[in-house]
């Protein structure tokens, strides 16, 4: 996930589902439950048979760990990406007889090359830094400047006068994730209207072990790197004690042409209704410095797993269920937008898009982004079936960056969106007993400091931050979701 988009989606689902509305809306719900009425007298049975398969084997896992082990970063443009692309598509297709399309798309190939900054001045310090996907890089060169902090972009506009010649470090604190990363999307375009020649930009996490976390930024002329909280903390104590800092910087960054990678589409066709669609995804590709365990290897294969259970089970859905592994998220969203132009024919037979790119850990339910009409009867399937498992909750509005370009064309969406037991829970029980509900405490503003952003977008995302349970649950939860909208009597109202 990077996206202004999805980021601004974050943002919403965690500031705009006030207690007020929620209150008002699950009273009328138990006054009215529309969505019960219309499942098959069979769903409750059926959830429960994908529940009870889906906790009985960690295949999600095992794969996952593999392919991230074995491929390592999926980045766009990588032979990396086309050879884990390669393996999901032979796995799903000969293992689990699913059947597998494959639609080509155009994706951007941005390298990172050799990089480094150096502190000289006060002392010198090597930097942990990654440069920003899309940066330019520093032509051949070791660029030289003097820097000048700032903690925000009104600071910025205070300091405008000064800025000109210099690297510009920003401390912005992190509020949320949503507000934060304008920092990284933006910060280097707009120093460089005020002159600058190098923008570092503190990492966008609630907390650091000097882990620099990389990110799509705007292009601008001047290289736009991401430093360490600790480092753009020091820099502001040196700056407010008055002392000079110098640093050196080198980047090879550069932009190749477009390689071509492509969406895998994992169907299980319709036995009423084969042309019409039930979407759920996540994204293949990852940034190149990490292995994409959460991010979104494991929202693509809890997605992928939900298609083999239905499959595996031998249910037959109404509708047509396809998994769409989307390419090419993280620095370009080509794949989300390519599966809604290349099936733009096929879109009011869209029931809904559901997109898993917020971390795989214990579900929690879908942020949801549709009509009144839609959101009742998806929230009483989820108060339902899913409710035994905890995660069977529809709240929010946000949608996924992949899932959005459906949406902005009419199809109901939803986002998986799930709770890492870090932020309070016990971390040697990462998926608490289902009588007890994992999180009691739950509040919606918790979501931005969750775990998933201590590791989004570094090298520390890797399959250890997962559980095979997590993945299970996940897994049960969308599969729960589709097969019951896939059996509706009719397509989600609009
Ligand atoms: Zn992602």
């Amino acid at each position: 996930m990077c996206s202004m988009k999805t980021v601004v989606s974050v943002f919403v689902l965690v500031l705009c589902l006030h207690h007020a509305d929620v209150l008002a809306m699950s009273s009328i719900l138990q006054v009215s439950p529309p969505g019960e009425n219309l499942l098959s007298s069979t769903a409750k049975d059926d959830a429960e048979k994908i529940i009870e398969a889906a906790f009985d084997t960690t295949i999600v896992y095992d794969r996952l760990a593999y392919m991230t082990d074995t491929f390592g970063p999926r980045f766009s443009g990588t032979p990396e990406l086309e050879r884990a692309i390669d393996w999901i598509q032979a796995a799903a297709e000969q293992e689990d007889g699913i059947t597998v399309k494959s639609e080509p798309v155009m994706v951007p190939r941005w390298v990172r090359g050799n990089e480094y900054a150096n502190l000289l001045v006060p002392r010198r310090k090597s930097m942990r830094i990654l440069a920003l996907g899309g940066s330019v890089g520093t032509n051949g060169t070791t660029l030289h400047g003097s820097v000048i902090v700032v903690s925000s972009f009104d600071d910025l506009e205070n300091q405008k006068d000064h800025i000109r010649g210099k690297i510009v470090v920003y401390n912005q604190d992190f509020v949320s994730y949503g507000d934060t990363v304008a920092y990284r999307v933006s910060g280097a375009e707009r120093a460089e209207a005020h002159g600058a020649i190098a923008a570092l930009i503190r990492s966008v996490t609630p907390y650091g072990i000097q882990t620099p976390h990389t990110g799509s930024t705007h292009t601008s002329s001047i290289p736009a790197v991401s430093i360490t909280i600790e480092d753009a903390k020091m820099f502001a104590r040196m700056q407010a004690r008055g002392q000079s800092m110098e640093i050196e910087l080198y980047l090879e960054a550069h932009t190749l042409p477009d390689v071509q990678s492509r969406n895998l589409i994992l169907e299980v066709v319709g036995s009423k209704h084969p042309d019409e669609f039930v979407v759920l995804g996540g994204h293949t590709d990852s940034w190149d410095i990490a292995d994409g365990a959460m991010d979104d290897g494991g929202g693509a294969f809890v997605a992928w797993e939900a298609v083999r259970l239905i499959k595996t089970l031998g249910l037959r859905p109404d509708r047509t269920i396809r998994a769409v592994l989307w390419t090419n998220e993280e620095n370009g969203a080509r794949g989300g937008q390519a599966y809604a132009n290349d099936h733009i024919s096929e879109l009011d037979k869209h029931s809904i898009a559901l997109e898993s790119d917020l971390g795989t850990f214990t579900p929690h339910g879908l942020s949801f982004a549709g009509s009144d009409d839609a959101r009742a009867i998806v929230t009483a399937i989820g108060e339902k079936l899913l409710s035994g498992i905890g995660s069977g909750n529809v709240t929010g509005v946000g949608v996924g960056e992949d899932a959005s370009y459906l949406n902005e064309r009419g199809v109901p969406s939803g986002s998986l969106y799930t709770v890492d037991v870090r932020q309070g829970g016990d971390s040697n029980n990462p998926c608490l007993p289902f009588s007890q509900p994992p999180y009691p405490e739950f509040q919606e503003e918790n979501f931005g400091s969750s775990a998933y952003f201590w590791y989004h977008h570094t090298a520390a995302d890797t399959i250890d931050k997962l559980s095979p349970q997590q993945l299970q649950h996940c897994a049960a939860t969308l599969g729960v979701f589709v097969y019951s909208i896939a059996n509706l009597p009719s397509l989600l109202p609009r």
